[in-house]
């Protein structure tokens, strides 16, 4: 009878591992590693659209831009100033009756930017000085190898793209740190003080040029080698933008193989898995679209932001090329949309256990997490999920047997978070947050389990199927 019971009322918390079949575990391998591959190729924005681009492009959409007209079936995108992209595949049923299914996830993660002038030398040594990109824990970042990636624009419109740091045959570079013979003084700051934001320079070089009378040797040197590699001048380093990510490789994690540790997991995990489940998809009752958006970790502003009109421009588009377009349909259309925000969510650890509350945590290899709400002290800033829209995701979800928790950035007044759930949500969407949990997140080598990967990756299909 107690067992009967239990069975009926309780709701059940296991490890998803526990019922994979070899059929299903082979599937959340080959999905892990096809994640790993395209991972270790799109470490920026920039790079992730390139890849996102090659896949669309392979699977049969087209830039939104060379059609005239779109009717049901059809697969587009648009891709905004190469740092973020939507995609589209047009629905059967009428986007002004039902509107549409949206999952929406972010590409950029946090790193480190060059500043505007980039370039100094301190004692023979030459270094590019940065500015932290998103929320990090700042001694993280020293005495680890990065790459630098990104775009130098010269006035002529010329654009040199610049990717180094990530073959065995290219050099790296790093931040250096103090030796803890001489680090007393460093050792008693509070964490957060012990590496500051203006000591985040990048050692780039140290050999001096062949010139007696120049200043600044080292530097010159480097400007030389530049100039020759790429056509470029220091003063190009003003319309650039280049980030420093980690130079180590995707990799699994564990005896056992069960997890992924990369770099801008938060939120590529989400965004690899929601692209490639659409691109599998084929007809679709209800308008599908696959947001890949750009500045979320730096609170979603810019035109290439999820607070900017481009995607209400790319909605408008599909709607004028559907020949159906009028006053005020658009936010009819959002006003009848559904979304998942699909974005990382604070997996529990066990060694920091005091900041989770562990009946509302998200566990790693449990499933995808739904997060009701995120915010911050007494929900503040949050976008906080209908409970009759919250029914349909778990309907959903049990349907499909995918297995998934519902949970809390940590316990009340820890901390907090957000995501572009909220932007969507003030269309008048219905939105929860939807993702993979992760450890160490933020920082340059996060941690998730392949077997969330998998359960997100059921879950857009599934999402978009409905
Ligand atoms: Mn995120
Ligand atoms: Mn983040």
């Amino acid at each position: 009878m107690g067992e009967e019971l239990k069975d009926k009322l309780l709701l059940k918390r296991e490890e998803g591992w526990k019922n994979v079949d070899e059929k299903q575990n082979q599937d959340i391998m080959k999905l892990s590693e096809e994640y790993m591959t395209f991972l270790n190729n799109s470490k920026t924005e920039r790079d992730f659209i390139k890849s996102a681009k090659k896949l669309a492009d392979e699977n049969g959409y087209t830039d939104i831009i060379n059609k005239t007209e779109l009717k049901a079936g059809d697969k587009v995108y648009f891709i905004n100033r190469e740092k973020s992209m939507y995609l589209a595949i047009i629905g059967e049923n009428d986007i002004q009756e039902n509107g549409m299914q949206i999952i929406g996830s972010h590409i950029d993660s946090p790193r480190l930017d060059l500043k505007p002038n980039p370039l100094s030398e301190e004692g023979g040594m030459a270094y590019f000085k940065t500015h932290y990109y998103g929320g990090i824990k700042k001694y993280q970042w020293t005495t680890i190898p990065l790459s630098l990636h990104g775009v130098v624009v010269k006035t002529n419109g010329e654009k040199v793209e610049i990717s180094l740091g990530e073959s065995e045959k290219d050099p790296i570079f790093t931040i250096t740190d103090l030796l803890p013979h001489l680090a007393q003084e460093q050792m008693e700051k509070k964490l957060k003080d012990g590496i500051e934001g203006e000591d985040l320079k990048l050692l780039i070089g140290s050999i001096p040029a062949n010139d007696d009378k120049a200043q600044e040797k080292v530097k010159l040197n480097i400007l030389k080698l530049l100039n020759e590699k790429y056509g470029i001048t220091e003063a190009d380093f003003m319309s650039a933008e280049l980030e420093l990510v980690p130079a180590f490789n995707a990799r699994s994690l564990g005896f056992d193989q069960s997890m992924v540790a990369a770099y801008g997991q938060d939120d590529k995990v989400c965004a690899y898995t929601s692209l490639s489940a659409m691109m599998s998809l084929e007809k679709v009752k209800n308008t599908a679209i696959c947001i890949l958006s750009d500045k979320e970790e730096i609170g979603s502003m810019g035109n290439t932001g999820m607070e900017s009109h481009m995607f209400d421009f790319f909605i408008s588009e599909i709607l004028n090329k559907l020949g159906i377009n009028k006053p005020n349909l658009l936010d009819k259309v959002f006003c009848f949309s559904k979304m998942l925000s699909s974005d990382v969510d604070a997996g529990y650890d066990p060694i920091y256990a005091a900041v989770s509350d562990n009946l509302n945590a998200g566990y790693l290899g449990r499933g995808i997490t739904l997060n009701k709400y995120t915010g911050a002290r007494g929900k503040s800033g949050a976008s906080d999920a209908n409970a009759e829209y919250v029914a349909w995701v778990r309907n959903i979800l049990e349907k499909n047997n995918i297995k998934y928790q519902i949970t809390e950035l940590g316990k009340v007044d820890i901390g907090g978070g957000g995501t572009i759930a909220y932007i969507l949500a003030n269309k008048g969407t219905d939105v929860i947050d939807c993702g993979v949990p992760v450890l160490s997140m933020h920082s340059p080598y996060e941690v998730t389990s392949k077997y969330d990967i998998y359960s997100a990756y059921q879950t857009y299909s599934a999402f978009w199927k409905e």
